[in-house]
């Protein structure tokens, strides 16, 4: 299963905020979206990725204001990235041997989507239910449909 397959399904919107943008604004724009993290885009470039591991531990831990601490102070500059075209595999191999839980997707030095381990897994466990079921059927002598 590829990169791409999971974003044929989950889609391809990104959630992005300036560098100059304040935590706040971001934390609050993770509330609102529901996600856990943001690409910092300057312009089309991308710059960064903020995650709420970030806001724990340079805003709340360091005693900073999420008012005035803009973006760029806390965010991670060398973002690590996958295509659409790696597996499934090779992008949880990146996520777990790097300790973070969100991969954006580029495809041509263009963004192509973001995937959180949380897709990742879901994907997986839905392909190991189908080989599941398909050897069931082989076992029982009926097929699935
Ligand atoms: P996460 O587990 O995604 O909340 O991220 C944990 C830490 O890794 C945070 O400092 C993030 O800024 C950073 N991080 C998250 N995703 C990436 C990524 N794709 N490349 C590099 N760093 C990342």
């Amino acid at each position: 299963m590829l990169i791409g397959d999971i974003l044929d399904h989950k889609g391809r919107n990104v959630y992005s905020i300036p560098p100059d943008s304040t935590v706040y604004e971001a934390i609050a724009l993770m509330s609102e979206k529901n996600i856990g993290a943001l690409l910092v885009l300057d312009g089309e470039e991308m710059v960064g990725i903020i995650t709420e591991r970030d806001y724990r531990n340079k805003v709340i831990l360091q005693g900073r204001s999420s008012k005035t601490t803009p973006v760029k102070d806390i965010m991670t500059e060398n973002v690590n990235y996958v295509t659409s075209k790696q597996t499934v595999k090779e992008c949880m191999a990146l996520m777990t041997n790097n300790k973070f839980r969100h991969c954006p997707v580029i495809d041509d030095g263009k963004l192509s989507g973001i995937v959180s381990i949380g897709d990742l897994v879901k994907a997986v466990i839905t392909e190991q239910k189908i080989e599941i079921d398909y050897l069931k059927g082989y076992i029982t002598g009926a097929y699935p449909n």
